[in-house]
């Protein structure tokens, strides 16, 4: 704790509420959760996410995508599973199945016309969701419409914003000004988990809560690393951790998954370090 309501991101923070799977546990108890995929050209962020969903311990991890990039996740994906979801409508009918608890959005998905409506439609689908990189960007001209969505919705949001789409979304208080200060008062007005990345990544909750990261290593500042870790947030969020609880181990041990790896890190080297983590953790 370092002062009121503000927590160093520690596991004791979080570990109440994300533990090792129970001994007589299912697959079905430890959740479902969704990565949403873009077009053909664009699906590797979206698989990276899910193969750190699976890494955490969701119990199965889904990939949807548009039908020209079944194929191409096909081929790189084993333990993942693939369905076809074309746009915000066919999103709206795969979540209709409520087994899946857990949905990540926006990596690689493209930020065009159809974007904000797809993640409206993943928003109220009553399952917990993850917005991040393209799901944020979609709203940059019109951040309001976004908060609507989030403060209708039934579960868990997670917002996870570089310094750039934070300023998207909340540009007057983009520029200087405390981190903590700032992170709070955007989860405060968007009614969602704010998680703002850097090398020192702060978490705030709607309800006042902060925790702050001491930080991972800076070969994290490489391609993809922010989509592993909207799905490492998402794996856990499908086992049924709350959003500021999800969001901040999501962020610690993504952190020192970068540590345990070192030197020469890149995105998709961190999923294969996760159990390492975990080892120590449980
Ligand atoms: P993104 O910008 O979405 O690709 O996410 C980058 C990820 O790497 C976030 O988790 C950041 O917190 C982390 N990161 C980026 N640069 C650094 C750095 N210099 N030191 C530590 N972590 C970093
Ligand atoms: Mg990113």
């Amino acid at each position: 704790r370092i002062g009121s309501r503000l927590f160093h991101n520690k596991p004791e923070l979080w570990s109440k509420h994300f533990h090792a799977p129970a001994l007589d546990g299912h697959k079905y108890d430890r959740g479902h959760a969704v990565v949403v995929a873009g077009e053909a050209s664009k699906t590797g962020a979206a698989r990276m996410a899910a193969l750190a969903a699976l890494r955490i311990g969701a119990g199965l991890v889904t990939v949807a995508s548009p039908k020209d990039a079944l194929p191409v996740n096909a081929a790189h994906l084993t333990a993942v599973m693939l369905r076809e979801a074309e746009g915000a409508e066919g999103l709206r009918s795969l979540l209709e199945d409520k087994r899946l608890n857990a949905v990540a959005i926006g990596p690689g998905y493209g930020h065009g016309g159809e974007t904000a409506a797809a993640v409206e439609a993943c928003l109220a689908s009553g399952a917990a969701v993850v917005l991040d990189a393209d799901a944020i960007t979609a709203f940059r001209n019109d951040p309001e419409r976004l908060f609507r969505a989030i403060h209708g919705s039934v579960s868990g949001v997670v917002l996870t914003p570089h310094a750039g789409e934070f300023s998207r979304l909340f540009p007057d208080l983009a520029e200087g000004g405390d981190k903590v200060a700032k992170t709070r008062e955007a989860a405060r007005r968007s009614g969602a988990t704010v998680l703002l990345k850097g090398t020192d990544t702060v978490v705030a909750s709607p309800d006042g809560r902060a925790s702050i990261s001491d930080g991972g290593t800076p070969w994290l500042a490489t391609a993809g690393t922010g989509d592993v870790l909207a799905g490492l947030i998402t794996g856990i969020l499908a086992q049924k951790v709350p959003a500021f609880e999800a969001a901040s181990a999501a962020v610690w041990i993504h952190a020192a998954a970068a540590h345990a790896f070192g030197a020469g890190l890149i995105a998709e080297d961190l999923p294969d370090v996760v159990p390492a983590v975990l080892e120590q953790l449980f």
